[in-house]
């Protein structure tokens, strides 16, 4: 029997573009022999729109607007269209950032009862707030670079004191960046005390919190896992930007923002590190199916420190995450049949 399933895709974020890229690539990658594919698309302003007789011939899935095309969701039942529940049994949320990735969408599905792919509500929030997740990590004894946070109405109430408290705290170069934004989105570098107050701004533009962290200069080491409770571990990945920092325009605008090198070069002990130090960020943040989990390779001292874990990564064929994948032997078809196997209910709380 066929499984039915719905792509769920667009959303309300920052990120909305980079959804369509990688649901565009989900969609033409499912096995048609094992799936009926039903497409949701999300507009920006956050309205669900079934697609109908889609065709996703180019490298991005559009979004048809037609008010006869609503969803609405039932609790307890599922997906309901032009007055009927959807025959859907799985769901693939890709999307990226706010009310996709961040555990919103994640306590919807659970409400509506349909299981999906990735993360449940906790570790999608989890994941998604840096501070809590290094929090997190520093309790499991896992290494992350030093960090502050400040409240957006703190910084209202007193600019000048938070740019003083910064000035005692670190030594420049920092990093500003939101707690919950992808992509780049609201994130700087800092070099001189000057540019620290048009950083903080922008960065509070995107969210209500906002980290500071010292500049690592350091190598960008990438980790795809999947799994549940025994999550698996792939050849590692190395970002290099040619841009002073990983940012939007070197991840999505310029053709030649950044190198994926993979594998990446390391020792077979660096290699090991970072993998075992993966697996417990996921595991210790309540992950499952799927994540990419970023670090810092210190250039200076050579020591590994989390970043970030993501967990719905760029998610192409040609993204890091299924290319790391792919690069042992995984390909993008059967990642995508793992991730859906992973999502299944019970399985769920044993793998
Ligand atoms: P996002 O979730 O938006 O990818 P990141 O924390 O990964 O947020 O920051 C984006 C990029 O900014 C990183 O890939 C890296 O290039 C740079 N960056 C962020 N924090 C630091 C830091 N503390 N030191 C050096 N570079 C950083
Ligand atoms: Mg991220
Ligand atoms: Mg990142």
């Amino acid at each position: 029997k066929k499984h039915n399933v719905a792509i769920l895709y667009g959303g309300k974020s920052g990120e909305h573009d980079v959804s369509l890229l990688s649901a565009s690539s989900v969609e033409r990658h499912l096995d048609k022999k094992k799936y009926n594919i039903h497409l949701i698309g999300i507009t920006l302003e956050g309205l669900w729109y079934y697609q109908h007789n889609y065709t996703n011939s180019s490298q991005s899935l559009e979004i048809v607007r037609d008010e006869s095309k609503l969803i609405s969701l039932i609790p307890g039942k599922g997906i309901m269209y032009h007055g009927q529940i959807l025959d859907i049994d799985f769901i693939f949320p890709i999307l990226h950032g706010t009310f996709g990735e961040d555990g919103t969408l994640q306590g919807l599905l659970d409400i509506i009862d349909i299981p999906y792919a990735g993360s449940g509500m906790e570790g999608s929030f989890m994941a998604m707030d840096k501070e809590y997740a290094k929090i997190v990590w520093e309790k499991e004894g896992l290494p992350v670079v030093p960090f502050i946070s400040i409240k957006k109405h703190t910084f209202i109430d007193n600019p000048n004191e938070i740019e003083k408290q910064i000035n005692n705290k670190f030594n420049y170069p920092i990093f500003v960046k939101p707690v919950k934004t992808g992509s780049s989105v609201g994130v700087s570098r800092v070099d001189s005390s000057d540019k620290l107050l048009p950083a903080l701004k922008n960065a509070f533009n995107y969210d209500h919190k906002v980290l500071i962290e010292p500049a690592i200069n350091a190598r960008e080491i990438e980790c795809s896992v999947i799994g549940n409770n025994y999550p698996k571990t792939f050849s590692l990945g190395e970002i290099a930007p040619s841009h002073e920092f990983y940012d939007y325009e070197a991840k999505y605008i310029d053709p030649n923002g950044a190198k994926l090198i993979i594998p990446a070069i390391l020792t077979e002990n660096q290699k090991e590190e970072i993998k075992e130090i993966a697996r417990k960020a996921y595991i210790a943040i309540n992950c499952k199916g799927f994540s990419r989990v970023d670090f810092f390779l210190d250039i200076d001292t050579n020591s590994v420190m989390l970043n970030e874990i993501n967990t719905i990564p760029g998610f192409t064929n040609v993204s890091m995450f299924s290319m790391l994948c792919a690069e042992d032997g995984l390909n993008y078809s059967d990642l995508l049949d793992k991730i859906f196997e992973y999502g299944q209910g019970k399985y769920r709380e044993q793998q």
